[in-house]
């Protein structure tokens, strides 16, 4: 009999305690101990997405990263947006793009620049050559434990990163996007169970819920379909650049049903499935990644 424990969620990925560390954000995933599994080794494509041209945002690291190297491997050329300081990952997931024989584009830049974003979409269009999946992953996480200690200036560029720019980015998109195109925002568990230390980020996942399901009526009639992703707790730096208080990386993720933290290779399918012809009746609609929390 062959041994299932590999098909087990329990342990099919790292269950254990995380050693306690820190990182000054946005934070560098090479230097997570232990790494995140973005699929560097494990995802295998089947030509879901040939011929596709994607911009992903956030896409040198965590969710993003396992997103750009699943998408390369089902045949598509990527453009990744990140943050300059993010450069070694960004080289990383170049290597593993090209290494399937698609075209990677590194495009560094400040998601809360308005400007930026219509740059971003230009650069990706021209170099890409097209383009007709946005995966818009980039995303600021703080915590903070009271309302009257949150700085203005985090209330404000966590809703410009994680909300503005989906406005602007997608804005900038919609002359060069195609009939089927897609559109894939990344909500998270916190648009429908908000942590109290979590009241900026928490509001703006609401938001990108509702601009996803908005936007997706809006743009049906286009033929372009706009869709979301709910993440649970998942092995990421944002997890460890403050998005949680240090106290709690050792037992990170262990309080969801399936009493671990996800890794980002988790969620790579809802990306592919959410940007491929196969989803042609979805639209409007969230996906959860959750380890087992519940999202409605
Ligand atoms: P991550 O740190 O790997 O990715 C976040 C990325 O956001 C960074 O790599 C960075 O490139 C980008 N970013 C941040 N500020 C930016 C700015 N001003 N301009 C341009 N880019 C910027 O962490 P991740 O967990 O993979 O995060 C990806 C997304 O998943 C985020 O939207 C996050 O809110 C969401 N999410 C994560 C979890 C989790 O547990 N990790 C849970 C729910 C939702
Ligand atoms: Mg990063």
């Amino acid at each position: 009999m062959t041994d299932s424990t590999s098909q087990n969620p329990l342990n099919q990925y790292f269950n254990g305690t995380y050693p306690k560390q820190y990182q000054e954000t946005p934070g560098i995933q090479g230097k997570m101990d232990p790494l995140p599994d973005c699929g560097e080794t494990s995802y295998k494509g089947s030509g879901k997405l040939i011929g596709r041209k994607a911009l992903i945002t956030g896409g040198d690291s965590g969710i993003g990263r396992a997103a750009a190297i699943a998408y390369a491997r089902e045949g598509a050329d990527v453009a990744i947006n990140y943050l300059p300081e993010e450069q070694p990952d960004a080289e990383e997931v170049k290597e593993l793009i090209e290494a399937e024989g698609r075209k990677a584009v590194l495009i560094p830049g400040d998601l809360s620049d308005e400007s930026f974003c219509q740059d971003l979409v230009k650069q990706a269009y021209t170099e890409l050559d097209g383009l007709d999946v946005l995966t818009l992953v980039a995303g600021q996480q703080q915590a903070v434990k009271d309302i009257t200690e949150l700085p203005t200036d985090q209330l404000r560029k966590t809703f410009e990163v994680n909300v503005f720019s989906l406005f602007w980015v997608v804005k900038a998109a919609l002359p060069y996007l195609p009939k089927g195109a897609s559109i894939i925002t990344t909500t998270s568990v916190q648009s429908f169970d908000p942590s109290p230390i979590l009241l900026d980020y928490a509001a703006s996942k609401f938001a990108i819920t509702g601009f996803t399901r908005g936007l997706a009526k809006q743009l049906a009639p286009k033929g372009i379909r706009v869709n979301s992703v709910a993440p649970g707790p998942i092995w990421t730096p944002l997890q460890i650049t403050g998005a949680q208080p240090s106290e709690a990386i050792p037992e990170f993720g262990q309080q969801v049903p399936l009493k671990r933290a996800g890794q980002p290779v988790e969620l790579a399918d809802v990306y592919v499935f959410l940007a491929s012809t196969s989803s042609s009746y979805v639209t409007a609609q969230v996906y959860g990644v959750t380890g087992g929390t519940e999202i409605a």
